[in-house]
């Protein structure tokens, strides 16, 4: 049984998200989506609404789980028995951070390997901060987002 963790802020999950769970989905035995906490982050949804959101979203996927941890991953990882972090690659922007961050949990856990997938073409632009910033301005973000996001971000940026 080959499991893997997909840890990330989820604020919410985006089209973009799913995919590259699914993807994870298909190439490990179980997948762990874990909703992490950052300091320097300042969160729409709290952590209970975003395990919530990522539940539902995930719901046709039965060997994938949800959970929170304000844990460094390296520690999670360990904690859990996990050696395996899957990471979405967007085209350029997230190769700088997501490439130190995977050499700094190696060497905070050595036996984390990050795997790095891509999600399809049509989703490479997506991120939860502009999903947030066009739904604010009233925008139709329902290609963006899941069904259980949307009138939950309605309600969060409307009202
Ligand atoms: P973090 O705060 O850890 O970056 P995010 O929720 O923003 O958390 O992202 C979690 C993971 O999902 C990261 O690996 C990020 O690169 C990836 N990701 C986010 N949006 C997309 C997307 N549209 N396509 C592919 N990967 C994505």
């Amino acid at each position: 049984m080959k499991t893997a963790i997909c840890p990330g802020s989820f604020d919410p999950v985006t089209h973009g998200h799913l995919d590259i769970i699914e993807r994870a989905a298909s190439v490990f035995d179980k997948l762990i989506v874990a909703v992490m906490f950052n300091a320097r982050k300042q969160y729409l949804f709290s952590p209970t609404e975003r395990v919530a959101l990522l539940t539902r979203s995930t719901a046709h996927l039965p060997n994938v789980s949800v959970m929170y941890s304000e844990k460094l991953l390296a520690e999670l990882c360990r904690e859990l028995g996990v050696v395996v972090t899957v990471r979405g690659l967007r085209a350029v922007t997230d190769f700088e951070h997501e490439f130190q961050m995977a050499l700094i949990n190696r060497n905070l856990n050595p036996e984390m390997e990050t795997v790095f997938l891509t999600a399809k073409e049509r989703h490479q632009y997506l991120s939860s901060s502009v999903v947030k910033e066009v739904g604010a301005l009233g925008g139709d973000i329902s290609a963006f987002v899941p069904a259980p996001v949307l009138a939950e971000i309605k309600n969060k940026l409307l009202t």
